[in-house]
Protein backbone atom coordinates (compact mmCIF):
# COMPACT_ATOMS: atom_id res chain seq x y z
CA UNK A 1 0.00 0.00 0.00
CA UNK A 2 1.28 3.25 -0.89
CA UNK A 3 1.03 6.21 1.21
CA UNK A 4 -1.79 8.03 -0.92
CA UNK A 5 -4.22 5.30 -0.22
CA UNK A 6 -4.18 4.77 3.61
CA UNK A 7 -6.14 1.36 5.16
CA UNK A 8 -9.45 1.52 5.81
CA UNK A 9 -10.88 -0.67 8.66
CA UNK A 10 -14.60 -1.88 9.25
CA UNK A 11 -15.80 -2.86 12.44
CA UNK A 12 -18.74 -4.57 12.78
CA UNK A 13 -20.61 -4.80 16.20
CA UNK A 14 -23.34 -6.79 17.26
CA UNK A 15 -25.64 -5.19 20.22
CA UNK A 16 -28.18 -7.12 22.44
CA UNK A 17 -29.18 -3.89 23.71
CA UNK A 18 -32.30 -1.43 23.26
CA UNK A 19 -31.87 0.84 20.17
CA UNK A 20 -31.08 3.62 22.79
CA UNK A 21 -28.27 2.28 23.70
CA UNK A 22 -26.89 1.48 20.03
CA UNK A 23 -27.74 5.54 19.22
CA UNK A 24 -25.68 7.18 22.50
CA UNK A 25 -22.94 4.71 21.44
CA UNK A 26 -22.63 5.82 17.51
CA UNK A 27 -23.07 9.28 19.06
CA UNK A 28 -19.83 8.54 21.28
CA UNK A 29 -18.33 6.51 18.38
CA UNK A 30 -18.64 10.07 16.18
CA UNK A 31 -18.31 12.72 18.42
CA UNK A 32 -15.57 11.23 21.17
CA UNK A 33 -13.36 9.40 18.45
CA UNK A 34 -14.93 10.72 14.96
CA UNK A 35 -14.78 7.60 13.91
CA UNK A 36 -17.73 7.09 11.20
CA UNK A 37 -20.68 5.09 12.30
CA UNK A 38 -23.67 3.39 11.24
CA UNK A 39 -26.64 1.14 12.40
CA UNK A 40 -27.88 -1.25 11.16
CA UNK A 41 -31.00 -3.24 12.17
CA UNK A 42 -31.10 -6.61 11.59
CA UNK A 43 -34.87 -6.95 10.87
CA UNK A 44 -35.27 -4.89 7.49
CA UNK A 45 -36.22 -1.04 7.35
CA UNK A 46 -32.74 -0.30 6.43
CA UNK A 47 -31.81 -0.80 3.07
CA UNK A 48 -29.83 2.24 2.43
CA UNK A 49 -26.41 3.73 3.89
CA UNK A 50 -26.10 7.10 5.56
CA UNK A 51 -24.16 9.55 6.27
CA UNK A 52 -24.28 10.28 9.58
CA UNK A 53 -22.97 14.06 10.52
CA UNK A 54 -22.43 15.83 13.74
CA UNK A 55 -24.55 18.77 14.11
CA UNK A 56 -23.08 20.02 17.54
CA UNK A 57 -21.35 22.92 15.40
CA UNK A 58 -24.57 24.03 13.95
CA UNK A 59 -25.98 24.01 17.49
CA UNK A 60 -23.04 26.22 19.08
CA UNK A 61 -23.79 28.54 16.76
CA UNK A 62 -27.17 28.45 17.26
CA UNK A 63 -26.84 29.26 21.24
CA UNK A 64 -24.33 32.13 20.57
CA UNK A 65 -27.45 33.80 18.22
CA UNK A 66 -29.78 33.01 21.02
CA UNK A 67 -27.61 34.87 23.82
CA UNK A 68 -26.96 38.03 21.26
CA UNK A 69 -30.66 38.10 20.95
CA UNK A 70 -31.17 37.74 25.02
CA UNK A 71 -28.83 40.87 25.12
CA UNK A 72 -31.55 42.82 23.69
CA UNK A 73 -30.09 43.11 20.33
CA UNK A 74 -33.74 42.27 18.79
CA UNK A 75 -35.31 44.70 16.05
CA UNK A 76 -38.25 45.70 17.55
CA UNK A 77 -41.61 44.62 16.03
CA UNK A 78 -44.81 46.70 14.84
CA UNK A 79 -46.98 43.59 15.62
CA UNK A 80 -48.56 43.82 18.73
CA UNK A 81 -48.34 40.00 19.92
CA UNK A 82 -50.52 40.21 23.07
CA UNK A 83 -53.63 41.64 21.41
CA UNK A 84 -53.75 38.16 19.69
CA UNK A 85 -52.45 36.09 21.61
CA UNK A 86 -52.05 34.43 25.48
CA UNK A 87 -50.77 31.70 27.47
CA UNK A 88 -52.38 29.91 30.09
CA UNK A 89 -53.05 26.71 31.51
CA UNK A 90 -50.41 25.43 29.53
CA UNK A 91 -52.52 26.66 26.38
CA UNK A 92 -51.51 29.28 24.09
CA UNK A 93 -54.82 30.95 22.69
CA UNK A 94 -55.11 32.47 19.47
CA UNK A 95 -58.07 35.40 19.72
CA UNK A 96 -58.95 36.22 16.24
CA UNK A 97 -62.85 38.06 15.68
CA UNK A 98 -63.63 37.61 18.89
CA UNK A 99 -63.58 34.01 18.67
CA UNK A 100 -60.52 32.08 20.36
CA UNK A 101 -58.73 28.53 19.38
CA UNK A 102 -55.71 26.56 21.62
CA UNK A 103 -52.59 25.01 20.94
CA UNK A 104 -51.62 22.51 23.54
CA UNK A 105 -47.43 23.37 24.31
CA UNK A 106 -45.16 21.21 25.63
CA UNK A 107 -44.50 21.47 28.60
CA UNK A 108 -41.40 23.68 29.00
CA UNK A 109 -42.12 25.83 26.22
CA UNK A 110 -42.09 29.38 26.49
CA UNK A 111 -44.05 32.49 25.61
CA UNK A 112 -41.36 34.85 26.67
CA UNK A 113 -38.92 32.54 24.74
CA UNK A 114 -40.69 33.23 21.46
CA UNK A 115 -39.74 35.36 18.97
CA UNK A 116 -42.53 38.07 17.71
CA UNK A 117 -42.22 37.28 14.15
CA UNK A 118 -42.82 33.50 14.68
CA UNK A 119 -46.54 34.61 16.14
CA UNK A 120 -47.08 36.77 13.56
CA UNK A 121 -46.27 34.76 10.57
CA UNK A 122 -48.96 31.83 12.78
CA UNK A 123 -51.20 34.72 12.47
CA UNK A 124 -50.97 35.26 9.29
CA UNK A 125 -51.21 31.61 7.85
CA UNK A 126 -54.49 31.18 10.20
CA UNK A 127 -56.49 33.68 8.88
CA UNK A 128 -54.81 34.40 5.16
CA UNK A 129 -58.21 34.03 2.97
CA UNK A 130 -59.92 36.21 5.53
CA UNK A 131 -57.46 38.96 6.01
CA UNK A 132 -54.51 40.49 3.98
CA UNK A 133 -53.39 42.65 6.54
CA UNK A 134 -51.73 40.64 9.48
CA UNK A 135 -48.14 41.38 7.20
CA UNK A 136 -48.77 45.13 6.82
CA UNK A 137 -46.06 45.66 9.03
CA UNK A 138 -43.80 43.01 8.73
CA UNK A 139 -40.45 43.80 10.02
CA UNK A 140 -39.31 40.44 10.26
CA UNK A 141 -36.00 40.12 12.81
CA UNK A 142 -35.39 36.33 14.02
CA UNK A 143 -32.18 34.02 12.97
CA UNK A 144 -32.60 30.34 11.80
CA UNK A 145 -31.94 27.86 14.13
CA UNK A 146 -29.96 24.74 13.53
CA UNK A 147 -32.35 21.95 12.20
CA UNK A 148 -35.20 21.83 10.33
CA UNK A 149 -38.85 20.79 11.48
CA UNK A 150 -41.32 18.95 9.13
CA UNK A 151 -45.28 18.90 9.72
CA UNK A 152 -45.37 15.24 9.88
CA UNK A 153 -49.14 13.92 9.55
CA UNK A 154 -48.27 10.12 9.15
CA UNK A 155 -49.48 10.14 5.71
CA UNK A 156 -48.38 8.69 2.83
CA UNK A 157 -46.33 12.17 1.58
CA UNK A 158 -45.42 13.61 4.47
CA UNK A 159 -43.31 9.83 5.63
CA UNK A 160 -41.72 10.11 2.32
CA UNK A 161 -40.51 13.70 3.02
CA UNK A 162 -39.71 12.41 6.37
CA UNK A 163 -37.19 9.73 4.54
CA UNK A 164 -35.81 12.60 2.92
CA UNK A 165 -34.56 14.86 5.69
CA UNK A 166 -31.67 14.54 7.89
CA UNK A 167 -32.32 12.45 11.25
CA UNK A 168 -32.30 15.37 13.39
CA UNK A 169 -35.58 16.79 11.62
CA UNK A 170 -37.94 17.28 14.54
CA UNK A 171 -41.72 15.50 13.59
CA UNK A 172 -44.51 17.96 14.76
CA UNK A 173 -48.10 16.29 14.30
CA UNK A 174 -51.01 18.75 14.17
CA UNK A 175 -53.46 16.39 16.49
CA UNK A 176 -57.14 18.05 15.78
CA UNK A 177 -58.54 18.39 19.26
CA UNK A 178 -62.36 19.36 20.56
CA UNK A 179 -64.02 19.55 17.13
CA UNK A 180 -66.44 17.06 16.73
CA UNK A 181 -66.41 14.48 13.30
CA UNK A 182 -64.71 11.75 11.66
CA UNK A 183 -61.24 11.97 12.05
CA UNK A 184 -59.64 9.19 14.15
CA UNK A 185 -55.70 9.83 15.32
CA UNK A 186 -55.68 6.00 15.76
CA UNK A 187 -53.55 4.97 12.96
CA UNK A 188 -51.77 8.05 13.17
CA UNK A 189 -50.60 7.55 16.85
CA UNK A 190 -49.55 3.39 16.37
CA UNK A 191 -47.24 4.78 13.55
CA UNK A 192 -45.61 7.44 15.85
CA UNK A 193 -45.06 4.96 19.11
CA UNK A 194 -43.94 2.45 16.54
CA UNK A 195 -41.66 4.89 14.85
CA UNK A 196 -40.47 6.12 18.00
CA UNK A 197 -40.02 2.29 19.32
CA UNK A 198 -37.58 1.95 16.08
CA UNK A 199 -35.75 5.29 15.39
CA UNK A 200 -35.81 6.62 19.35
CA UNK A 201 -37.30 9.96 17.43
CA UNK A 202 -40.27 11.11 19.02
CA UNK A 203 -43.34 12.97 16.70
CA UNK A 204 -44.02 15.62 19.12
CA UNK A 205 -48.03 15.92 19.31
CA UNK A 206 -49.46 19.13 19.45
CA UNK A 207 -53.36 19.35 20.51
CA UNK A 208 -55.22 22.29 18.77
CA UNK A 209 -58.55 23.19 17.65
CA UNK A 210 -57.50 25.84 14.66
CA UNK A 211 -59.48 24.05 12.24
CA UNK A 212 -62.27 25.65 13.44
CA UNK A 213 -61.39 29.00 11.96
CA UNK A 214 -62.26 27.79 8.63
CA UNK A 215 -65.69 26.30 10.16
CA UNK A 216 -66.63 29.80 11.71
CA UNK A 217 -66.40 30.25 7.59
CA UNK A 218 -69.02 28.44 6.68
CA UNK A 219 -67.10 25.40 5.57
CA UNK A 220 -65.69 22.09 6.81
CA UNK A 221 -63.18 22.13 9.66
CA UNK A 222 -59.65 21.89 8.27
CA UNK A 223 -56.74 24.08 7.65
CA UNK A 224 -57.55 27.66 6.69
CA UNK A 225 -54.18 27.79 4.40
CA UNK A 226 -51.96 25.72 2.59
CA UNK A 227 -49.56 26.46 5.27
CA UNK A 228 -51.87 26.25 8.25
CA UNK A 229 -50.82 22.41 8.35
CA UNK A 230 -47.41 23.83 9.58
CA UNK A 231 -48.55 26.42 12.49
CA UNK A 232 -47.31 23.75 14.78
CA UNK A 233 -43.76 24.10 13.36
CA UNK A 234 -44.14 27.68 13.23
CA UNK A 235 -45.16 28.80 17.01
CA UNK A 236 -42.27 26.08 18.00
CA UNK A 237 -39.49 26.85 15.65
CA UNK A 238 -37.98 28.75 18.95
CA UNK A 239 -38.26 26.27 21.02
CA UNK A 240 -36.87 23.46 19.11
CA UNK A 241 -34.24 25.42 17.12
CA UNK A 242 -35.72 25.38 13.64
CA UNK A 243 -33.93 26.43 10.63
CA UNK A 244 -36.28 25.26 8.05
CA UNK A 245 -40.11 24.12 7.92
CA UNK A 246 -41.27 20.99 5.91
CA UNK A 247 -44.24 19.72 4.61
CA UNK A 248 -44.94 16.73 2.54
CA UNK A 249 -46.65 18.69 -0.33
CA UNK A 250 -46.42 16.38 -3.66
CA UNK A 251 -46.01 17.01 -7.48
CA UNK A 252 -49.85 16.81 -7.53
CA UNK A 253 -49.91 20.35 -5.66
CA UNK A 254 -46.56 21.78 -6.60
CA UNK A 255 -46.02 21.65 -10.86
CA UNK A 256 -49.48 20.21 -11.19
CA UNK A 257 -52.29 23.24 -10.16
CA UNK A 258 -55.32 21.54 -8.72
CA UNK A 259 -53.30 18.61 -9.62
CA UNK A 260 -54.73 19.22 -13.41
CA UNK A 261 -52.59 21.31 -15.18
CA UNK A 262 -48.51 22.02 -15.45
CA UNK A 263 -47.51 24.52 -14.05
CA UNK A 264 -43.63 25.92 -13.70
CA UNK A 265 -44.18 26.04 -9.89
CA UNK A 266 -40.19 28.11 -9.21
CA UNK A 267 -41.61 30.31 -10.98
CA UNK A 268 -45.43 30.60 -9.94
CA UNK A 269 -47.24 33.38 -8.23
CA UNK A 270 -47.54 30.74 -5.16
CA UNK A 271 -44.01 29.82 -4.53
CA UNK A 272 -42.78 34.06 -4.85
CA UNK A 273 -44.85 35.01 -2.46
CA UNK A 274 -44.56 32.04 0.43
CA UNK A 275 -40.65 31.29 -0.14
CA UNK A 276 -39.78 34.77 0.85
CA UNK A 277 -41.92 35.20 3.75
CA UNK A 278 -40.74 32.21 5.59
CA UNK A 279 -37.03 32.96 4.08
CA UNK A 280 -36.99 36.46 5.80
CA UNK A 281 -38.00 34.65 9.42
CA UNK A 282 -34.89 31.79 9.46
CA UNK A 283 -37.32 29.22 8.68
CA UNK A 284 -37.04 28.41 4.69
CA UNK A 285 -39.65 26.17 3.17
CA UNK A 286 -38.04 22.75 2.76
CA UNK A 287 -40.21 20.58 0.36
CA UNK A 288 -38.50 17.24 -0.27
CA UNK A 289 -41.43 15.34 -2.21
CA UNK A 290 -42.22 18.85 -4.29
CA UNK A 291 -40.90 16.81 -7.30
CA UNK A 292 -42.45 13.37 -6.12
CA UNK A 293 -46.04 12.18 -7.11
CA UNK A 294 -48.06 10.22 -4.52
CA UNK A 295 -47.37 7.56 -6.51
CA UNK A 296 -43.20 7.61 -5.83
CA UNK A 297 -43.98 9.17 -2.23
CA UNK A 298 -45.89 5.57 -1.85
CA UNK A 299 -42.87 3.88 -3.27
CA UNK A 300 -40.49 5.50 -1.16
CA UNK A 301 -42.65 4.62 2.34
CA UNK A 302 -42.52 0.92 1.36
CA UNK A 303 -39.04 0.67 0.93
CA UNK A 304 -38.79 2.57 4.33
CA UNK A 305 -40.54 -0.42 5.65
CA UNK A 306 -43.57 1.79 6.45
CA UNK A 307 -46.39 0.15 4.24
CA UNK A 308 -49.24 -0.65 6.89
CA UNK A 309 -48.21 2.27 9.55
CA UNK A 310 -48.09 4.76 7.13
CA UNK A 311 -51.66 5.92 6.49
CA UNK A 312 -52.81 8.53 4.51
CA UNK A 313 -56.77 8.25 6.09
CA UNK A 314 -57.69 9.83 8.49
CA UNK A 315 -60.59 7.99 9.35
CA UNK A 316 -60.19 4.93 10.42
CA UNK A 317 -60.04 3.26 14.24
CA UNK A 318 -58.70 -0.23 12.87
CA UNK A 319 -55.15 -0.32 13.43
CA UNK A 320 -53.44 -0.86 10.48
CA UNK A 321 -56.56 -0.50 7.81
CA UNK A 322 -58.01 2.61 6.14
CA UNK A 323 -61.66 3.14 6.53
CA UNK A 324 -62.22 1.53 2.80
CA UNK A 325 -64.55 4.76 2.15
CA UNK A 326 -62.94 7.85 1.80
CA UNK A 327 -61.46 9.51 -0.86
CA UNK A 328 -57.93 9.14 0.17
CA UNK A 329 -59.00 4.94 0.64
CA UNK A 330 -60.04 5.28 -2.81
CA UNK A 331 -56.69 6.49 -4.38
CA UNK A 332 -54.31 4.64 -2.22
CA UNK A 333 -56.37 1.32 -3.03
CA UNK A 334 -56.79 1.42 -6.65
CA UNK A 335 -52.94 2.47 -6.97
CA UNK A 336 -52.02 -0.84 -5.83
CA UNK A 337 -54.46 -2.48 -7.82
CA UNK A 338 -56.29 -3.39 -4.40
CA UNK A 339 -59.63 -4.24 -4.27
CA UNK A 340 -61.80 -0.87 -3.04
CA UNK A 341 -65.99 0.02 -2.38
CA UNK A 342 -67.64 2.47 -3.64
CA UNK A 343 -68.94 4.86 -1.24
CA UNK A 344 -71.17 8.26 -1.54
CA UNK A 345 -68.53 10.34 -1.06
CA UNK A 346 -66.16 8.90 -3.58
CA UNK A 347 -69.22 9.00 -5.90
CA UNK A 348 -69.15 12.90 -5.25
CA UNK A 349 -65.47 13.35 -6.27
CA UNK A 350 -65.68 11.03 -9.20
CA UNK A 351 -68.31 13.34 -10.71
CA UNK A 352 -66.71 16.64 -9.85
CA UNK A 353 -64.86 18.50 -12.89
CA UNK A 354 -62.23 19.42 -12.55
CA UNK A 355 -61.61 15.49 -11.00
CA UNK A 356 -59.80 16.22 -8.05
CA UNK A 357 -55.88 14.84 -7.53
CA UNK A 358 -56.50 14.27 -11.43
CA UNK A 359 -53.35 12.90 -12.53
CA UNK A 360 -52.68 10.59 -10.01
CA UNK A 361 -56.29 9.76 -9.57
CA UNK A 362 -56.67 9.02 -13.18
CA UNK A 363 -53.48 7.26 -12.98
CA UNK A 364 -54.94 5.21 -10.34
CA UNK A 365 -57.90 4.58 -12.41
CA UNK A 366 -55.97 2.72 -14.80
CA UNK A 367 -54.80 0.46 -12.61
CA UNK A 368 -57.91 -0.68 -11.68
CA UNK A 369 -61.59 0.82 -12.06
CA UNK A 370 -64.08 -2.01 -10.75
CA UNK A 371 -64.72 -1.64 -7.28
CA UNK A 372 -65.50 -4.92 -5.12
CA UNK A 373 -69.13 -4.79 -5.46
CA UNK A 374 -68.50 -4.94 -9.27
CA UNK A 375 -69.13 -1.53 -10.37
CA UNK A 376 -67.26 -0.32 -13.19
CA UNK A 377 -65.80 3.75 -12.11
CA UNK A 378 -65.28 4.26 -16.21
CA UNK A 379 -69.16 3.08 -16.79
CA UNK A 380 -70.41 4.88 -14.11
CA UNK A 381 -68.73 8.09 -14.93
CA UNK A 382 -68.23 8.29 -18.31
CA UNK A 383 -66.91 11.92 -18.36
CA UNK A 384 -63.42 10.13 -17.07
CA UNK A 385 -63.56 7.57 -20.30
CA UNK A 386 -61.68 10.07 -22.53
CA UNK A 387 -58.84 10.47 -19.80
CA UNK A 388 -58.32 6.81 -19.13
CA UNK A 389 -55.91 6.94 -22.89
CA UNK A 390 -53.71 9.56 -21.44
CA UNK A 391 -49.42 8.52 -20.89
CA UNK A 392 -49.02 9.37 -17.40
CA UNK A 393 -46.06 7.45 -16.97
CA UNK A 394 -44.24 10.76 -15.63
CA UNK A 395 -45.78 9.98 -12.67
CA UNK A 396 -43.22 7.39 -11.98
CA UNK A 397 -40.29 10.03 -12.09
CA UNK A 398 -39.17 12.69 -10.28
CA UNK A 399 -38.90 16.17 -11.22
CA UNK A 400 -35.30 17.19 -10.99
CA UNK A 401 -36.36 21.35 -10.74
CA UNK A 402 -37.79 21.32 -7.22
CA UNK A 403 -34.74 20.05 -5.92
CA UNK A 404 -33.94 24.02 -6.87
CA UNK A 405 -36.35 25.01 -4.16
CA UNK A 406 -34.62 22.74 -1.47
CA UNK A 407 -32.27 25.40 1.23
CA UNK A 408 -29.21 24.93 0.19
CA UNK A 409 -27.59 23.51 3.21
CA UNK A 410 -30.06 20.33 2.94
CA UNK A 411 -30.01 20.54 -0.98
CA UNK A 412 -27.17 17.59 -1.45
CA UNK A 413 -28.62 15.86 1.04
CA UNK A 414 -31.77 15.28 -0.01
CA UNK A 415 -30.98 14.88 -3.51
CA UNK A 416 -28.35 11.91 -2.67
CA UNK A 417 -31.61 10.03 -0.67
CA UNK A 418 -33.76 10.79 -3.18
CA UNK A 419 -31.31 8.79 -5.98
CA UNK A 420 -32.13 6.04 -4.21
CA UNK A 421 -35.41 4.97 -4.75
CA UNK A 422 -35.99 7.06 -8.01
CA UNK A 423 -34.84 8.28 -11.64
CA UNK A 424 -35.07 11.46 -12.95
CA UNK A 425 -37.84 12.30 -15.28
CA UNK A 426 -36.55 11.53 -18.84
CA UNK A 427 -37.03 14.03 -21.51
CA UNK A 428 -40.05 12.03 -23.19
CA UNK A 429 -41.45 11.94 -19.41
CA UNK A 430 -40.92 16.05 -18.88
CA UNK A 431 -42.93 16.53 -22.14
CA UNK A 432 -45.25 14.36 -21.38
CA UNK A 433 -45.61 16.26 -17.97
CA UNK A 434 -45.59 19.64 -19.51
CA UNK A 435 -48.42 19.41 -21.73
CA UNK A 436 -50.40 17.80 -19.05
CA UNK A 437 -53.45 20.05 -19.01
CA UNK A 438 -56.86 18.14 -18.70
CA UNK A 439 -59.47 20.50 -19.14
CA UNK A 440 -57.82 23.23 -22.05
CA UNK A 441 -60.81 22.82 -24.23
CA UNK A 442 -63.01 23.93 -21.61
CA UNK A 443 -61.68 27.07 -20.87
ZN1 LIG B 1 -60.36 6.06 4.41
Amino acid sequence: MSDEKPYLYMVEVKLEETDNEAIKLRRTLQEEFNWNAEIVYREGGNQFSARNKSTLKQYSQYQSIKNEEELGNIKISNYDVGEFWRFEGGRLIFTWNEEEVFFEMPLNWQFEETHHDLFQLAHFVLVEPWDKTVLDNWNPSRKAGWRPGLAFSGGIDSTAALALMPSNTVLLYNERAEIPGQLDHTNAIRFFDNFEKKTNRPVIRIRSNHERLRQLKGKNAGFSSDYACAVQCIILADHFGLDSIATGMPLENSYLFHGYRYRNFNKSRYWNRYAPIFESVGLPLYQPVAGCSEIINMKISEHQGWSGWAQSCIRSSKEGFGCGGCWKCLRKNTMMGLPFSMSNEIETFLSKKPLKQAASTLYSIQQNAISSEGINIVKKFPHLKPFLALELDFLLFHHEPAMELIPHKYRKFTEDKLEQYVLPMTRSALTKLKRFDLYSDNE
